[in-house]
C-alpha cells in the first residue's frame, strides 16, 4: 500500500505497513492532529471525498477536495501554448477531475510549489502518461514517494515553455516557488503563489510565514528577497493556496504594500 497522511495528504512509498510518522507533520512548520498520527489510502479517499472543479479565467480551472481533506488546498490547471501544467498538488483527483483534465488536452507537466502539496503527485504523472514533475532541488529530502519523472530544477528560476516560469522566492521553505503565468487576467499577468506568498482572507493582502498554523513568522530580510523575486515581474492576480483566495487586481501593489505592513508590524520598516 501506498500510505497517506491524513494531517498533509502525502502519499508515501510502497511499503507493507504505514510509516512510524510523517516527518512532514512531524516538524515545527507542520502539525500532528489531536487523534495522533493517522494513515489513509486513495481507494478510501475515492470513496469518501470528490475533487470540485472551479472555472477561474479562462485558461485557469482549479481542483480542491470536498469535504475538505489534508490542509484544504487548491491545485491549478494553467493552459499555455506549451500544454497544459498541473500547479501544486492534491492528493485525490476523481475520475470527474481526470476526464475534464484529459477534455483539455491532459498534462504536459507537473510543477508544485513546496513540499506540503507534493501530495500524489507521482500517481496523477503516471494517470496523465508519466509527465515530468518539477520540483525545486532544496526541498528533496522531503520527496516520500521518490519518482522517475521527479526533475529537480536548480537556481532561482525555471521556465516550462508556453511563457510559464517557476520562481524560486524561499522563506517558507528553501525552495518555496511561485509560478509566473504572463496570459493570465487577460494578459496583463497572473502569480500562482501556494503558501509562498499568502493570500490571506480579505483578499486584499498577503502575508508571509515560515509556519502558517503554528504563526512563525519570517524575518526581514525573508520578506525581501521573496518581493525582491518577483518584483521584475507583470502580474495583475495572485491566485493563492486555498480555495477562493485571490488578489483579483493590482497584485504588484497589493504585493508592495503588504510587505511595507509586515515590515513594520515587526518593526523591520
Ligand atoms: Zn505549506
Amino acid at each position: 500500500m501506498n500510505a497517506i497522511c491524513v494531517t498533509c495528504g502525502t502519499q508515501f512509498a510502497e511499503a507493507s505497513q504505514a510509516p512510524a510518522r510523517c516527518p512532514i507533520c512531524d516538524e515545527e512548520r507542520q502539525y500532528i492532529g489531536l487523534g495522533g498520527q493517522q494513515w489513509t489510502v486513495l481507494e478510501d479517499l475515492r470513496r469518501d471525498q470528490k475533487t470540485s472543479i472551479q472555472d477561474e479565467e479562462p485558461g485557469l480551472i482549479s481542483f480542491s477536495i470536498e469535504p475538505k481533506f489534508g490542509i484544504g488546498q487548491r491545485a491549478f490547471l494553467v493552459q499555455s501554448s506549451a500544454g497544459n501544467v498541473l500547479w501544486d498538488c492534491i492528493s485525490l483527483l476523481d475520475s470527474a477531475a481526470i476526464d475534464r483534465i484529459k477534455s483539455l488536452g491532459g498534462l504536459a507537466a507537473i510543477a508544485i510549489s513546496h513540499p506540503h502539496y507534493y501530495t500524489c503527485m507521482v500517481e496523477w504523472s503516471k494517470i496523465f502518461g508519466n509527465v515530468d514533475i518539477y520540483l525545486h532541488r532544496d526541498d528533496a529530502e522531503w520527496v516520500m514517494r521518490p519518482g522517475k519523472r521527479i526533475r529537480f530544477w536548480d537556481g532561482e528560476t525555471q521556465e516550462l515553455g508556453g511563457g510559464l516560469k517557476l520562481i524560486r522566492c524561499g522563506g517558507h521553505f528553501n525552495g518555496a516557488s511561485v509560478l509566473h503565468w504572463p496570459a493570465g487576467a487577460e494578459g496583463r499577468g497572473a502569480l500562482l503563489t501556494g503558501d509562498t506568498i499568502q493570500v490571506v482572507p480579505d483578499r486584499k493582502w498577503v502575508s508571509f510565514m515560515y509556519s502558517y498554523p503554528n504563526y512563525i513568522p519570517l524575518n526581514a530580510s525573508a520578506v525581501r528577497r521573496i518581493v525582491g523575486s518577483v518584483e521584475g515581474l507583470e502580474f495583475e492576480r495572485i491566485y493563492g493556496a486555498f480555495p477562493g483566495m485571490t488578489i483579483q487586481a493590482d497584485g504588484k501593489r497589493v504585493l508592495r504594500r503588504s510587505a511595507d505592513r509586515y515590515l513594520k508590524a515587526i518593526g523591520a520598516d
